[in-house]
């Protein structure tokens, strides 16, 4: 028998993390099993940690079919798919990626918002078929010099986000719950009045109960016909059927999503829009980025099985949760 700790992978991981936890740790992947209640019944108090990601989640069921699991380590920052409350309840330590994918989350953001500004993808369309030819230059851009750009959400992603478009010379403000009077940027209590006086809008705050639906149709109307949405957060952040009939009507005007309700399923009402600018959930999938990020799971799990603490805990119930 295998005497390395027991570990149950969730679900499929990038190769270059199962790679690693092979070479460490005797490793049953859950999705591989035929009968999965059946063998986590039998043999559910086997296992000392799980491992997961932001994307598979976890259920709270599978967490309590396994009495020993004292950890568990997630592939990735959000916590909205994970049971952390009750976890933490029971006793079991969660982790999850923070900050190793700041740097490109925020650059996919902006990337976006360039793409929508500049209509970068509207234009490569325009050009690939033949219109330029027949029928001369596209319409103009827009330029993002001295506008002002909304940050909803100012936390490690979000200040990244703004540090980096301080460089294209955008003013920046923010709405959060509490203000940071540390930072050099004006906050905003009422978002509703950030959207007015924004030319975009950014999202880039946790999943979950607390900011679902926070951007609805009065928000949307109030960042206006010239306005650029980027959501780089969650799908349940914003109200998609309200953005989407937005940006039909020309209330809203452009939008760059990276998130959606219900992935890997775009509306094709979405789809079918000229105005948006579409990315299947790719903000931190840059191989340097991804592979820190299994690099900080795999350390979570070295230090948890030497001495019972980890590097990057989630603690439930608080920010940044
Ligand atoms: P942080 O916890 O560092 O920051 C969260 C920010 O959101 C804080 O400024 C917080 O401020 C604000 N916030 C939280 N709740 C609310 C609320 N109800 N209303 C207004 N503001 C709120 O998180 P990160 O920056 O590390 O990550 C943010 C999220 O980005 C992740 O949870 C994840 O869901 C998403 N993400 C998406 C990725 C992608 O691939 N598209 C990649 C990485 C992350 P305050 O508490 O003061 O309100």
């Amino acid at each position: 028998r295998d005497q390395r700790p027991h570990i149950l992978q969730a679900g499929p991981l990038m190769p270059y993390l199962e790679e690693r936890l092979n070479a460490r740790f005797s490793v049953t992947r859950l999705t591989d099993l035929p009968e999965r209640a059946g063998h986590l019944a039998a043999t559910g108090h086997d296992y000392t940690a799980i491992v997961t990601s932001t994307f598979l989640g976890l259920k709270p069921e599978i967490l309590d079919s396994c009495p020993n699991v004292r950890l568990v380590a997630s592939f990735g920052v959000g916590t909205d798919s994970l049971p952390v409350d009750h976890a933490t309840k029971r006793g079991v330590l969660v982790t999850n990626t923070p900050d190793v994918l700041n740097d490109d989350t925020a650059t996919m953001a902006i990337a976006l918002l360039l793409a929508c500004t500049r209509n970068i993808v509207a234009n490569d369309r325009y050009v690939r078929a033949g219109e330029w030819r027949l029928r001369g230059d596209p319409p103009l851009g827009r330029s993002l010099r001295g506008k002002q750009v909304g940050m909803v959400g100012l936390g490690r992603i979000g200040l990244e986000i703004a540090r980096q478009l301080e460089v294209f010379g955008c003013e920046i403000a923010y709405h959060t719950r509490t203000p940071r009077p540390d930072l050099p940027y004006r906050h905003e209590a009422d978002l509703e009045t950030l959207a007015r006086m924004s030319a975009a809008l950014i999202a880039i705050v946790p999943g979950g109960p607390a900011t679902h639906h926070l951007i609805g149709a009065r928000i949307l109307d109030a960042l206006g016909p010239e306005g650029v949405f980027i959501n780089v957060a969650r799908g349940s952040v914003v109200d998609q059927d309200a953005m989407i009939a937005a940006l039909r009507d020309g209330r809203l005007g452009h939008a760059g999503l990276d998130v959606y309700d219900d992935e890997p399923n775009v509306p094709d009402t979405l789809a079918a829009l000229p105005n948006v600018v579409l990315q299947p959930h790719q903000a931190s999938a840059t191989r340097e980025t991804r592979e820190a990020m299994a690099d900080l799971v795999l350390a979570n799990l070295d230090r948890f099985f030497a001495d019972r603490t980890v590097v990057t805990p989630v603690v439930p119930a608080t920010r940044t949760s």
